[in-house]
């Protein structure tokens, strides 16, 4: 028998399946697991067994919704027994969201998740998809015992999922984790960045089973600030139902607060109930709204730092709070938190980032505080 470790692919769709047709490249259902058969280096022992279960219909990630990150998270939940990792194949363009989405859906998670795509479909001669492929898949193989959290795998960069960002459309890489560094570098060696590495949850027996979050019931938002902007418009945006926004403002947390009409609609809405979480436009940084007058006052409208959150993690995020049923409060306090290392918190020592998880916050203090 095999000893091989075993890995569960999730074939969600992308460029890396795609077959180039009249219409421009569109994925096609069996056409990945057919060019794969014709490498022989898929079959090579140092390469895990693996299995690719398919999505019907294979998608354009711009097409993907919650209910999508439901269906690759109920694929996982259903053999996560049976495994010892799981890949995610997916298009590029979502690919930063799906893979925040997951890193909080996946409650419990005690072996690797890997998302995965390619810039070239794995048909063309010159390809990035095939690398890309062997070795995520080689990554969980190796790893699959001391790798437990949602991360993507790109042009030889192992990112936190959460953390990472679409940053090229024409370039092989595509994706970076700007205010995290990666977790692993590929090059000549497949180097781990051990401390950087959320450790496993170690002090619970690995559960056989884990639970999964829905996401996507609740209504959130994000919103970027422009110079010109009217705030008619943004208060349109934060009317009911809406109950939570991602407000991306100018470098530390920064908006035009100057302007009285602006600040008024941000109040009436965060005294409505709505939680608004500031992140920063710029790739890199933090929002911070303590550290400048006119962020100080977004804060004191109500609006939380959301620090180096991505926006991708900041929606994810409030989908996730709010799907747990907590009030507005928790879901404020929680956001400035890091949960599954997420976000740094000023000042905070990175090797910290894993402490708090809401697996590690007690059950009992939140379930006195949620408010149904
Ligand atoms: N539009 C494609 C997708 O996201 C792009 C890609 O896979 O690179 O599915």
């Amino acid at each position: 028998m095999s000893t091989r470790p075993k890995i569960f692919v999730v074939y969600t769709g992308g460029t890396i399946g795609m077959r180039k047709t009249s219409r421009g490249y569109q994925p096609e259902s069996g056409y990945l697991q057919q060019l794969i058969d014709q490498v022989p280096r898929f079959a090579d022992p140092e390469v895990p067994h693996f299995e690719i279960d398919e999505f019907d219909p294979l998608l354009d990630s711009s097409d993907m919704t919650p209910a999508h990150w439901l269906d690759i998270a109920e694929r996982i939940r259903r053999n996560y027994a049976a495994y010892d990792g799981f890949l995610v194949i997916h298009g590029t363009d979502t690919m930063a969201f799906t893979a925040a989405a997951l890193s909080f859906m996946l409650e419990d998670l005690g072996k690797p998740v890997i998302l995965t795509g390619s810039q070239i479909p794995l048909e063309e001669t010159r390809n990035d998809a095939q690398a890309n492929l062997l070795t995520a898949l080689m990554i969980l193989g190796r790893h699959h015992r001391d790798l437990a959290e949602v991360m993507i795998y790109f042009d030889s960069l192992l990112l936190r999922g959460n953390r990472a960002r679409k940053v090229s459309v024409g370039s092989f890489d595509a994706f970076s984790s700007p205010n995290y560094p990666p977790l692993g570098r590929v090059g000549i060696e497949i180097g781990i960045d051990w401390p950087r590495v959320l450790p496993p949850r170690a002090a619970r027996p690995e559960p056989a089973e884990i639970a999964v979050v829905e996401l996507g019931r609740a209504t959130v938002a994000a919103y970027r600030l422009f110079p010109g902007l009217k705030p008619a418009q943004l208060s349109a945006m934060l009317a009911p139902p809406v109950q939570g926004v991602v407000l991306e403002c100018y470098g530390t947390g920064n908006a035009p607060t100057a302007d009285p009409e602006f600040m008024r609609v941000i109040q009436a809405a965060t005294e409505a109930g709505v939680v608004i979480v500031a992140v920063t436009q710029p790739l890199r940084g933090s929002a911070n709204l303590e550290l400048y007058a006119t962020g100080r006052a977004l804060f004191d409208a109500g609006v939380v730092s959301g620090y180096d959150l991505t926006t991708e993690a900041a929606l994810a995020k409030l989908f996730y709070l709010f799907e747990k049923g907590y009030g507005a409060g928790l879901v404020k306090e929680l956001m400035q938190r890091p949960l599954v290392g997420e976000l740094t918190l000023p000042g905070a020592a990175d090797d910290k980032l894993a402490e708090l998880t809401p697996w590690t916050i007690e059950d009992r203090e939140l379930s006195e505080r949620r408010e149904h």
